[in-house]
């Protein structure tokens, strides 16, 4: 190797700049060396960039800017992979994002680039890991509520990619061992800590784990060997089910459909009639004045078709009818809620005169009581 150039002379600073000289070295230098803006020669505009990195790296950190001081490149060798710096080390794309922007990720770092495979790797980090029981929601009117209902749903699940039989690399191209981890997929990293020293064992950052590096990524899986598929299952929904009821539908070993459990979580509609409280269904009917007045039989929907309902005479609007056993099916035992009519009086607009006569006779007898 090569005699390694000083990191404060590839910043051009001096050794007792201060941070705000060394962050505007960097933006300064990382602005020359971006790979878009050297486009006559982009392989050693990332050569330099690199290098520009890996002093800002240092010189930016107190702890190692003290043990490259003393000790020199020797220093901070442990902080790097085993052949010295690489992207991977590299602890801080914020500043790249305050320089570049935040499409570095995208435009700048280009799909199969050293770089798009590092900061992927990075990024996907961040992630929570997939819990371990899929959610499934499903979407189902009152009426299939009430009645229950067998409906088939959709269940997302990674499969080997087809295309590349699970390699990650496109066809026709290979992949190649992963030289920082030897294949193997995990790494052993030596850190100072204090006086002693450290082995820390993870998966290699690298191959992200794999043991290979994929020199063009497969267009179908983007690299990563594995694609969505859809598992169709029948899910029977029991009658009484509301917003939020969870089912778990667990894997079936047998014929294999589904791989793993599942919980398949309820949304009811709202329905244009009918409001539902719990087990209860809250209707309105409107009624008119002789309706109410006289008494009579009115009809009214139910979730089970139409029922008839007695208004006995002098009935006033606001009043609360109790329909029994005509809400919902209990989810947890044997029964059904109940459905409660409001009835609202309609007071006649629009009068034909016959009716205004009546009305008018029907005040003079009023006022004589
Ligand atoms: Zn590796
Ligand atoms: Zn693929």
């Amino acid at each position: 190797m090569p005699d390694k150039r000083n990191y404060y002379e590839i910043l051009g600073i001096d050794g007792k700049a201060s941070k705000e000289e060394i962050k505007s070295a960097y933006r300064t230098l990382a602005k020359k060396f971006h790979p878009d803006l050297n486009k006559d020669n982009p392989k050693l505009a990332e050569e330099k960039f690199k290098e520009v990195s890996e002093a800002y790296e240092v010189l930016i950190d107190d702890n190692k800017r003290a043990r490259y001081d003393q000790y020199g490149h020797a220093g901070v060798a442990s902080d790097f992979s085993k052949d010295g710096f690489t992207w991977r080390d590299f602890s801080h794309i914020s500043d790249l994002e305050d320089i570049f922007g935040h499409d570095i990720f995208s435009d700048f770092f280009g799909r199969g680039s050293i770089f798009s495979d590092f900061f992927g790797a990075r990024k996907r980090g961040f992630e929570q890991p997939e819990e371990r029981v899929k959610r499934v929601q499903v979407e189902i009117t009152l009426g299939q509520a009430y009645r229950g209902v067998s409906t088939e749903v959709a269940i997302p699940r990674m499969d080997v990619c087809a295309d590349c039989g699970g390699s990650g690399a496109a066809k026709g191209t290979t992949s190649n061992t992963c030289a920082n981890c030897k294949g193997r997929g995990e790494v052993q990293q030596e850190q100072l800590q204090g006086f002693g020293r450290i082995i820390k064992i993870g998966a290699c950052p690298y191959c992200r784990g794999r043991g290979k590096i994929i020199e063009r990524p497969c267009q179908s899986c983007h690299g990563s060997g594995e694609v969505q598929k859809l598992d169709k299952i029948n899910v029977k929904i029991p009658p009484g089910v509301d917003s939020g009821t969870t089912l778990r539908i667990t894997a079936d070993k047998g014929s294999g459909r589904l791989k793993e459990d599942i919980y398949v979580i309820i949304s009811v509609q709202t329905h244009p009639i009918f409001h539902r409280q719990g087990s209860d269904i809250y209707m309105e009917k409107t009624l008119t004045f002789s309706e109410a007045a006289l008494g009579s039989k009115v009809e009214v929907p139910t979730l089970d078709g139409n029922a008839v309902m007695k208004i006995p005479p002098g009935t006033q609007t606001d009043t609360l009818f109790r329909l029994r056993n005509s809400g919902m099916p209990l989810l947890k035992g044997y029964g059904y809620g109940d459905q409660y009519v409001r009835v609202v009086v309609r007071i006649p607009k629009n009068l034909t005169k016959r009716q205004m006569e009546l009305l008018e006779e029907f005040e003079a007898i009023e006022i004589k009581k």
